[in-house]
């Protein structure tokens, strides 16, 4: 089992018949002994070393184990840097197919091998998360059992979401929404940290409703519908996509510009949020704050307002310059 340490110069090895069985026995039982008799001699004994083969789960247990049975403190650096129990038990009925454990499906799941599409409708799901014999369920019936507190669907809830199921898989990858017609690839990765520490990031799929079926919908808008059971207006979805656009172009440091064509200011970088410009849900179009205003009032045209407030904004502008500099000035030197 060491072969790394057995082999190395001036090494003796010197086996020890540490069990014997009158019969075969299944492979993960000596795993499992393997384990059992690492932690009674203290082999496993870096805590430091933490790997996927050796986790510190894996360590706290053999801690717990050993000042359960009281014994004695091991001052040697130890011999394994491996949980042999990681390997675990073959189990052999792993990539055969089997019926999906819920009685009202009659559903087929397949090991990732063996899945007859790689869409997600053939994912085989674990009915006990933490217990592999406690029966397969099918990408449905395991994803509804999951988000209804342990629930199992139905068959006519099943034939619903089988009917949604296979409009997504038939989409294909990113695919355009169906009201707003961004692309999946078009929003944001998600960063994600799973139970062992690991960091990842996925994209989030867009979906089908269930009372919507055969339409795609992007997260955002998939969340509209089913908080308000209805489907944005196409004048809501132009003023969404303006605004996201326009948040889009801020975060990135692009010049935002007035629209208004007697205008055309340029917001200034680091603007407080009431003075940011805005996409103005009239006229549709990006204006400065005093503009937007205007437009609201429906007279975004109106030469007079526009130069009124052009004039009013050079003298704030000076007015300011001023003030500074009279701050500048009055500030002692420093060195
Ligand atoms: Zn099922
Ligand atoms: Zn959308
Ligand atoms: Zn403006």
């Amino acid at each position: 089992m060491q072969l790394g340490q057995i082999c190395r110069n001036g090494v003796h090895p010197e086996f020890r018949n540490l069990a014997s069985f009158s019969h075969s026995i299944e492979k993960g039982y000596l795993v499992l002994f393997e384990g059992i008799v690492m932690i009674l001699l203290g082999t496993y004994n870096h805590p430091s070393y933490i790997t996927r083969y050796s986790p510190k789960s894996t360590y706290d247990l053999a801690t717990s184990i050993r000042g359960f049975l009281n014994l004695p403190e091991i001052t040697w650096r130890g011999m394994n840097a491996t949980w042999s129990l990681h390997q675990g038990f073959l189990n052999l009925v792993v990539t055969s197919e089997s019926k999906c454990w819920n009685p009202a499906c009659d559903r087929m799941t397949y090991s990732w091998s063996k899945r007859p599409e790689p869409t997600s409708v053939y994912r085989r799901m674990l009915r006990e998360p933490g217990n592999p014999l406690g029966g397969y369920l099918c990408a449905i019936c395991g994803t509804y059992h999951r988000c209804h507190n342990g629930e199992l669907p139905s068959p006519a809830v099943i034939a619903r979401i089988a009917l949604r199921f296979e409009a997504r898989a038939k989409a294909g990858a990113d695919v355009a929404c169906g009201t707003c017609g961004r692309l999946e690839s078009q929003f944001s990765k998600r960063h994600f940290m799973g139970r062992d520490g690991r960091k990842g990031y996925y994209t989030r799929k867009h979906r089908v409703h269930t009372d919507l079926p055969g339409k795609l919908l992007c997260p955002p808008f998939f969340e509209f519908f089913e908080k308000g059971k209805r489907e944005r207006t196409d004048e809501e979805v132009q003023i969404l996509l303006g605004t996201t656009h326009l948040v889009t172009a801020r975060g990135r440091g692009e010049t935002i510009r007035c629209k208004n064509p007697a205008c055309g200011a340029i917001e200034v970088s680091n603007t407080p949020p009431k003075q940011r410009h805005i996409l103005n849900r009239r006229v549709r179009l990006v204006l400065c704050p005093p503009f937007n205003n205007y437009a609201n009032r429906g007279s975004l045209r109106n030469r007079e307002q526009v130069e009124a407030t052009l004039a009013r904004r050079m003298q704030e502008e000076e007015r300011e310059r001023a003030q500074n500099d009279d701050a500048a000035a009055s500030r002692p030197e420093s060195v």
